[in-house]
């Protein structure tokens, strides 16, 4: 019996952004582990065994799918868009960093298409230039440090993706996150709103950041913020490849 560990992403919604590769590794898996919604995303057939669980217990969903899989299991833990951005690929690691008798599992992480380029894509092309990512759940950081990034971000003219802009247990997260950008940047600097890419929800706004307000997001919304050369052109929103 050898057993087997993928952490493999989803994508943002729509089935037709699961590349090949994840489809394969779910078809040949006996469990999936994952947060409840992302697990109710695959389809159950005989020999397969989901195991959904609440957020914020990555640790130990991470050592469940650990456990299984030296058992024998092939076990798939699924995160929603790309599993080593801001999701399980790393939580599995830090599991096996705590607990060494894991560390000669065999253990692949497949990609997916993170929901920053899912949004940028719909949007037209946003990201064109250089750009960061920033999570702004402070469930793992504190805020002093989210704000030191958006600062710093904002002053080298990087185009921003924020993931996780905004929950009901943190309601003035984006409200303090506008009032830092508008501290660096300019009143007319494209700011939009991506919610539920790919999905039937789906809903794009693109606004300047002097009418941006923050009940524009919520969690399903990634939010893509330009540099200083983002511009419209029809309806798509543009970054041009040089700087200036
Ligand atoms: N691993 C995921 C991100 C998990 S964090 C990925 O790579 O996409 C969860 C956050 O991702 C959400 O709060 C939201 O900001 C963003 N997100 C996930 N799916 C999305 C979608 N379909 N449309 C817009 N944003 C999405």
């Amino acid at each position: 019996m050898s057993g087997s560990l993928i952490i493999a992403g989803l994508g943002p919604g729509n089935p037709a952004m699961v590349t090949p590769e994840v489809t394969l590794a779910l078809s040949e898996a006996t469990d999936i582990v994952g947060y409840i919604p992302y697990v109710a995303r695959i389809t159950p057939r005989p020999g397969l065994t989901l195991h959904p669980s609440d957020n914020r217990v990555e640790l130990n969903r991470a050592l469940h799918a650990l456990q299984m899989a030296q058992s024998g299991q092939r076990v798939v833990v699924v995160s929603s868009g790309d599993p080593g951005v801001f999701a399980m690929a790393s939580a599995v690691f830090e599991a096996v960093e705590a607990h060494p008798q894991f560390a000669t599992l065999d253990i692949r992480v497949l990609p997916g298409i993170t929901a920053m380029l899912a949004a940028a894509a719909a949007l037209g092309a946003p990201l064109g230039h250089d750009f960061c990512a920033i999570n702004l759940s402070d469930n793992l950081k504190p805020w002093a440090l989210i704000e030191r990034r958006l600062r710093l971000a904002a002053q080298a003219d990087f185009a921003m993706a924020f993931y996780n802009p905004r929950s009901a247990s943190r309601p003035d997260t984006f409200t303090q996150v506008l009032h830092t950008l508008r501290q660096d940047c300019e009143p007319t600097r494209l700011i939009s709103f991506a919610r539920a890419v790919s999905t039937p929800d789906q809903h794009l706004l693109t606004v300047t950041l002097e009418q941006a307000q923050p009940e524009m997001a919520d969690m399903r919304t990634v939010v893509i913020v330009g540099n200083s050369a983002t511009r419209r052109i029809g309806p798509h929103v543009y970054t041009p490849r040089s700087a200036g």
